[in-house]
């Protein structure tokens, strides 16, 4: 199962692809995650990084896809993968569609997770994540057992600085001049189905199930 999740900051991609990963036994690939980690060990890719992570910016296309090309050519990634939060611009989803051809594979879904503005800043701001394995909590929505510490693996949980409100206007805003046109190339290629993500996180996942029956 070759697949994407797309939707803005804070739909609930990284939820969802918990859940997904586990039922068709591919590996999660997030571009976030990966910066995230890169910056947290201070490599060069991280220092590059930092900086467009902390204002809520996208990283440049080239630095983005050299990292996914290298990701997809690694033995877990044959027989499928979950891209989340890649491809986010035109430039990035032309270049994915090229190492496919040539890698004589192609995309079975795209997964759009449709989500209403004041939610989405809803979300962010609730939104806290666990340092040491990343897993994904809300206050309000998904809270952790013991405050600030992850159910799953006991690190410590907190908030992403890209979650304040205001870089977090900012990253919708940057979704919507950049990602969203890729609605409109997925769906003209009939790979792109749209989820409700304002439901409850259990009933997104029976919907992207069932919109997967016959990928
Ligand atoms: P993304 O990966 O798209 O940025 P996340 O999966 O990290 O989004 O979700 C953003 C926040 O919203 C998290 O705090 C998560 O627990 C919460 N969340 C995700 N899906 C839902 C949902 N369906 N209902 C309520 N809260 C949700
Ligand atoms: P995410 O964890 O998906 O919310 O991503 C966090 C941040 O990482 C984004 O705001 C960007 O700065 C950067 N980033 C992640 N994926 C990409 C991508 N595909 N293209 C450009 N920048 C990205």
């Amino acid at each position: 199962m070759r697949l994407i999740l797309l939707g803005p900051p804070n739909a609930g991609k990284g939820t969802q692809a918990q859940s997904l990963i586990n039922k068709y036994h591919i590996p999660q690939i997030s571009t976030g995650d990966i910066f995230r980690a890169n910056i947290k060990q201070e490599t060069p890719l991280g220092k590059e990084a930092k900086s467009y992570l902390d204002q809520g910016l996208l990283v440049p296309d080239e630095l983005v896809v050299a990292i996914v090309q290298d990701r997809l050519k690694q033995e877990d990634c044959q027989k499928g993968f979950l891209l989340d939060g890649f491809p986010r611009t035109v430039v990035q989803a032309e270049a994915l569609e090229r190492f496919l051809k040539e890698d004589g594979s192609a995309l079975n879904r795209v997964i759009n997770i449709h989500v209403a503005r004041e939610t989405l800043i809803e979300r962010a701001i609730g939104r806290r994540v666990c340092q040491r394995c990343g897993a994904t909590y809300h206050v309000a929505f998904k809270p952790t057992a013991a405050e600030g510490i992850c159910d799953s693996c006991g690190g410590e949980v907190i908030q992403r600085k890209d979650d304040q409100r205001e870089t977090a206007e900012k990253r919708i805003q940057v979704y919507e001049n950049e990602t969203a046109p890729l609605i409109e190339f997925y769906q003209s290629q009939n790979l792109l189905v749209t989820i409700d993500g304002e439901q409850s996180i259990e009933a997104v996942t029976t919907a992207i199930y069932e919109a997967l029956k016959d990928a």
